[in-house]
């Protein structure tokens, strides 16, 4: 006979869903600091739509949206949500999963009852415009990040995801690395190999600031499967052996420079030419480490404001900075003479679509990218994980939580 709930830890039959489920919620009420703002509940399992999957999470991986999401900053996902028509007064988080598939909407055909899968977090509807238009789908208004802009994401027993957002496990992971991932993964693949004709080919140079965190560290090795040559920006002296043992051909501590922040104005000659002066060193640590004056052919970009003038003078003549994030700050400065004249590239990048998140996963799968799984945590201690994120205290490479796996390394046979 079907429980009403079961205990996390303790699956249910294969394919048998149970009314209830444990989650750990977000609230308006208690929007703050991860500690404050996560709180475990029980709820109803979700009802799922005919293109739609309802996945029993083994393990769920750790990202910053739903630090924003428990903060209730810069937007309050709950609201937005019921603005749009939703009912549930409740957010739950959660932007990667491992898992098992234990029902099936009536159209879907790509996974059956069983499958072990790894979900990606782009969603949006299935006939919107630009898929009838044979158009890239993150272009579409309905695009959503499944699990921050949409609810029913993996920090619960059961997650709802649309079909396409599934694709085979990695039989060689455990639950935990195979949740570590995907986000970070197919966004670093986008922004590498997503925007032709600046996309990475062999011998390119990729600059990757942050070599160590949760998108560097799957940008270094998305490069070097291509046969590019990854540099990383690392802050410490320590990060350098990870980046390197990644496939990095050489890192650069930015704590060796402090030209950092917004471009000077062109007129202010000697604020513009003390710039000049510390981003130029900074070229030059690049040439040391290529042993040749080249410029960079692709600039993987997240800090955004205080890195973004230097990122573009280092990038070669027809090349690219593509950016997904600005994590110091949203004010892009940059000189518009070298830009035109050296016909330069500044390129957005969210996401991926099905096509980018597939190609990742292969990667993955052939044991050319690494999950990077720093640290796993059990599933009462979901806040602390976010927490160390909120307070920049997390390790290098990506973090994972165990939701209906209760054993650390569990699941590689799958
Ligand atoms: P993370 O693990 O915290 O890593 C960020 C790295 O940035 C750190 O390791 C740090 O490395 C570096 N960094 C911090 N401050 C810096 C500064 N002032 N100048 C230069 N580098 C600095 O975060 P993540 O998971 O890699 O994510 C990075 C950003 O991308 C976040 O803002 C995230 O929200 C965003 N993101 C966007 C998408 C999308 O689809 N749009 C997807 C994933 C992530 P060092 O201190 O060693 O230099």
């Amino acid at each position: 006979m079907t429980k009403e709930l079961y205990p996390i830890g303790e699956a249910p039959p294969l394919g048998v869903v149970p009314p209830k489920m444990h989650a750990w919620l977000i609230r308006p009420e208690r929007f703050g600091e991860p500690m404050k703002a996560f709180a475990q509940e029980v709820i109803d399992v979700p009802d799922i739509a005919e293109d739609e999957v309802l996945v029993y999470v083994m393990a769920a991986g750790v990202n910053y949206n739903n630090v924003w999401a428990g903060l209730g900053i810069p937007v309050n996902v709950i609201a937005a949500r019921n603005k749009a028509g939703e009912r549930e007064d409740f957010h739950i988080g959660g932007s990667d999963a491992s898992g098992i598939v234990y029902k099936v909407g009536r159209q879907v055909k790509n996974v059956k009852v069983g499958d072990h899968v790894v979900a990606h977090c782009g969603s949006w509807q299935k006939d919107c415009p630009m898929v009838r238009k044979g158009k890239d789908p993150m272009y579409d208004n309905s695009f959503r990040i499944w699990g921050y802009e949409t609810n029913y994401g993996s920090f619960a027993q059961f997650t709802k995801v649309q079909d396409h957002q599934l694709v085979p496990k990695p039989a060689h992971l455990s639950w935990e690395a195979a949740a570590a991932y995907m986000l970070v993964g197919a966004t670093s693949y986008r922004m590498l190999t997503g925007w032709a004709p600046n996309n990475v080919k062999e011998d390119d140079v990729v600059l990757v600031w942050g070599g160590a965190g949760g998108i560097g560290c799957m940008a270094i090795q998305i490069a070097r499967a291509f046969g590019a040559k990854p540099i990383a920006v690392v802050s410490d002296a320590s990060k350098v052996d990870y980046c390197m043992k990644l496939g990095a051909i050489g890192c650069i501590n930015r704590n060796d420079f402090d030209h950092w922040g917004m471009l000077p104005h062109w007129k202010d000659q000697a604020a513009y030419g003390q710039w000049l002066k510390g981003a130029r060193g900074f070229g030059a640590a690049i040439w040391e480490i290529l042993g040749e004056k080249r410029g960079v052919d692709i600039v993987f970009e997240h800090p955004g404001e205080t890195t973004i003038p230097t990122s573009i003078l280092v990038c070669e003549t027809g090349g690219m900075v593509t950016i997904c994030a600005g994590t110091t700050g949203f004010n892009a400065t940059l000189d518009l003479r070298y830009h035109w004249m050296r016909q330069k590239r500044l390129q957005g990048s969210h996401f991926a679509n099905d096509e980018q998140a597939r190609g990742l996963n292969d990667l993955v799968m052939a044991g050319k990218v690494d999950p990077c799984l720093s640290r796993t945590f059990t599933y009462n201690q979901l806040p602390d994980a976010h927490q160390l994120m909120y307070e920049n205290k997390h390790p290098s490479g990506n973090m994972s939580v165990l939701i209906g796996a209760t054993e650390m390394e569990s699941g590689k046979t799958a």
